[in-house]
């Protein structure tokens, strides 16, 4: 039953914004509803049906297991449900902002979760977009907190509902005065809050973590208000893949995932550089000296591309053919 109760909100909230989405839509995508839509509506299926046969309702089974052994915190303390509600919702809030943390710290966890992040888009459906092994992991750690804290099931069942309600709104590609924006973001996470997070960027990737409550990232140092680029310039998606996805491809990525630019760098010799020039497939020279700076071993280099650093946030753009290359950063 807790699964109907949470069905008919969610396909409510998710009505609303995708007809929302299309009668004032913030950004244009940058891939059609066509090409991302049966990828990501695929796997919310399937993730609904696996859930639905294996586990069941979870939050809900977990909260009446800790009421019949009478565990967890709030049955220890005898709370009266006035004050166990909103501490289960504000608890479990902050434990999925650690959850979505610790998603990103670990290369293992992160293989799973950057299928959510691979989406060339940001609507709605981005925001249901989850491998089932982050669905069974998330899961099993809210049914430990939820028992370790016991939580009233109907304020668990709640939680979960405004969970998917937030999580489809805060996804979507929809205009909201910036004003209104502003005000929301003191209780609520906004879809241009969101937005940062999905970004290229691995430093507005870290940032933003928070589903429903946007007090977590303030409180904790990862709030970032906008992006670089702006709402409208920001890019979405992961910079190591540029391509889109079908779904069975989505489901097998995090066994054959690339592991992000960032964590497989090293450093290279002069000489070990001058033997990579003459191979066949030489790599991407990216000399970001400034042309008073050529001097010592290396001087000017044959062929590398020359922006120097002081002009590379201008000239991003003549950055993209070095996406499918062996970069070499001088
Ligand atoms: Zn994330």
């Amino acid at each position: 039953m807790e699964m109907w109760i949470r069905f008919w909100p969610f396909l409510a909230v998710f009505s609303i914004m995708v007809t929302w989405e299309f009668i004032s839509p913030r950004r244009i995508l940058a891939q059609s509803r066509q090409e991302r839509w049966p990828t990501n509506l695929g796997l919310t299926l399937l993730n609904v049906v696996l859930v639905w046969a294996l586990v069941g309702a979870v939050a809900y089974m977990a909260a009446t297991f800790a009421a019949k052994q009478q565990i967890g915190l709030l049955h220890w303390l005898s709370a009266p449900l006035w004050f166990a509600v909103p501490v289960t919702i504000l608890v479990l809030d902050f434990a999925l902002y650690i959850q979505h943390r610790l998603f990103h710290a670990f290369p293992l966890m992160w293989r799973v979760h950057q299928v959510h992040h691979a989406d060339l888009g940001f609507d709605a459906t981005t925001g249901l977009r989850f491998h089932p092994i982050e669905v069974f992991l998330s899961l099993s750690y809210k049914a430990v907190v939820i028992i370790a804290l016991g939580a009233p099931a109907w304020a668990a069942v709640a939680f979960e509902i405004i969970l998917n309600a937030t999580s489809v709104f805060n996804h979507s590609n929809v205009s909201l005065p910036e004003r209104l924006d502003r005000r929301l973001r003191w209780f609520l996470v906004t879809p241009d809050m969101h937005r940062i997070h999905h970004s290229t960027r691995a430093v507005e990737t870290n940032a933003n973590f928070g589903f429903s409550i946007p007090w977590w990232d303030r409180l904790c140092g990862t709030y970032r208000a906008e992006p670089a680029l702006g709402q409208l310039g920001l890019e979405i998606g992961l910079s190591y893949y540029r391509d889109s996805f079908h779904l069975g491809q989505l489901l097998l990525l995090p066994f054959q995932a690339r592991i992000p630019l960032e964590k497989t760098w090293k450093e290279i010799s002069p000489l070990q550089l001058s033997e990579m020039l003459v191979e066949e497939a030489p790599p991407y020279v990216l000399d970001v000296r400034e042309p008073d700076e050529f001097t010592g071993e290396l001087g000017h280099i044959e062929g590398a591309h020359l922006i120097p650093v002081s002009d590379l946030d201008k000239r991003m753009n003549e950055l993209a053919p070095c996406r499918s290359q062996t970069v070499v950063l001088v």
